[in-house]
């Protein structure tokens, strides 16, 4: 069986278009802001959006009756690192988290109505999103069945009343999708609910913004209260009790974008590295011309390169509309901690400026840490990539 890792032309030209986009706007609007995506706001968000539509490279992920270019796994790959290049490529693109993500799922499981009046206006960035899941202890984290948040039938729809935190984008969006309980208890898998909740009801509130490492996602990662939160019943996303198996669609490919963007931030920094080890002099000698330093170089490359293999193969996988759960967990594992061992090196390559902010490699190592503890820490990773194996080999 012939294997054509070549994109058609089509792609290739969106790749060439963000690439163009991201060094001469993105970058330059990054630099100045170090990268704390609150300093640029909302103003900033919908300028870099229009920059990326005059550009033709809005939305790659979106459906074609949505305003995107309708792009499967595979043709994202190369689109997403491009943008990754940059801590506010996605932003521009509109493929950031969560946003993109719930483009995703909303595609998928949304009803006709739902398309309309969520997905059309998140596709091309008229409004941001949110995705409600995680709780404080004792409730959901990296065990979903935790779930506390409830949902209860009231006449014509249903009452949500939970405690949610790091949800990212919450402050400013213009609607969350919650999950909550709407059979079993905490701690037994039960059914659980995807609920659209718009931003004016009364019933959600953000709490605070819950202070982090990270400091690139706009709207922050937010604590958030549903009390006494009335929705109707045209406010289910999908059936009810379906909401777990949901939450695997949406998963599977926003775990597998995460890599694709953490790759771009990978290549940058290599590319910062290198191009200081290539000037710097030390001992009479470049750099760049030392053995240990080629080491920290080449180690990089070979990262780079296997975190794009994994992805490669997991998107192939998803676009033949498999689940892809072991490749998409493994490819999650290995890039999150190949990303960080990336930017890490990199750091140490560039010496004092690497931990300083006259660069922005620091703030690379913050930003990607958290990336080893969202979609899946992982550990929860290692633990259901083992237990797949151990199943397989069992009779
Ligand atoms: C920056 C950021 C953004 C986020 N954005 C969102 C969002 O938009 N929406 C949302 O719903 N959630 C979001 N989250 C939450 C994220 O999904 C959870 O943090 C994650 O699922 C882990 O849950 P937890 O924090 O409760 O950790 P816990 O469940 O308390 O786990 C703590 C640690 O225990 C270990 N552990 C857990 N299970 C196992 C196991 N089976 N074997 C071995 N070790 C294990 C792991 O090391 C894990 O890190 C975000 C988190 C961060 C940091």
């Amino acid at each position: 069986m012939a294997i054509d890792l070549r994109h058609g032309d089509d792609v290739a030209d969106l790749v060439a278009r963000t690439e163009a986009l991201v060094r001469d706007t993105v970058v330059p609007l990054e630099e100045r802001h170090g990268g704390v995506i609150a300093s640029v706001g909302e103003e900033g968000r919908v300028e870099l959006q229009r920059a990326a539509a005059d550009a033709g490279v809005l939305a790659p992920h979106a459906p074609r009756e949505y305003g995107g270019h309708g792009l499967g796994m595979c043709d994202r790959a190369p689109v997403f690192e491009a943008a990754g290049y940059s801590l506010f490529g996605p932003l521009a693109l509109n493929i950031a988290a969560p946003d993109e993500g719930n483009v995703h799922l909303l595609a998928e499981v949304a009803t006709p109505e739902q398309k309309e009046r969520y997905l059309a206006p998140l596709a091309t960035g008229r409004v941001r999103s949110c995705f409600a899941m995680t709780e404080p202890a004792p409730g959901a984290g990296s065990d979903p069945s935790a779930l506390t948040t409830s949902a209860t039938r009231v006449p014509g729809g249903w009452r949500i009343d939970g405690h949610k935190w790091f949800i990212t984008g919450a402050d400013g969006a213009g609607f969350a999708i919650c999950m909550a309980r709407t059979s079993g208890t905490p701690g037994d898998r039960g059914g659980a609910t995807m609920f659209l909740v718009d931003a004016e009801n009364p019933g959600m509130r953000v709490v605070r913004h819950v202070e982090t490492l990270d400091q690139s996602m706009i709207g922050g990662h937010c604590e958030v209260r549903f009390d006494d939160c009335v929705v109707g019943d045209d406010a289910v996303l999908g059936a009810v009790d379906e909401g777990f198996t949901y939450a695997q669609v949406r998963l599977g490919p926003a775990r597998t974008t995460h890599c694709m963007r953490w790759l771009g931030i990978g290549r940058r920094a290599q590319d910062l590295a290198v191009g200081y080890v290539a000037e710097r002099k030390v001992f009479g000698a470049r750099l760049a011309e030392l053995g240990m330093v080629q080491q920290l170089i080449a180690d990089n490359e070979i990262d780079i390169e296997a975190s794009r293999a994994l992805v490669t193969r997991a998107c192939w996988e998803l676009d033949q509309g498999r689940s892809a759960a072991q490749l998409t967990s493994i490819a999650k594992t290995f890039v999150a901690e190949a990303v960080w061992r990336i930017v890490d090196r990199a750091v140490q390559l560039c010496g004092a400026l690497g931990v300083s902010h006259d660069i922005l490699l620091s703030r690379y190592l913050r930003e990607v840490r958290a990336f080893r503890i969202y979609d899946g820490p992982s550990e929860v990773h290692r633990w259901a990539i083992a237990r797949r194996v151990v199943k397989r080999h069992s009779h």
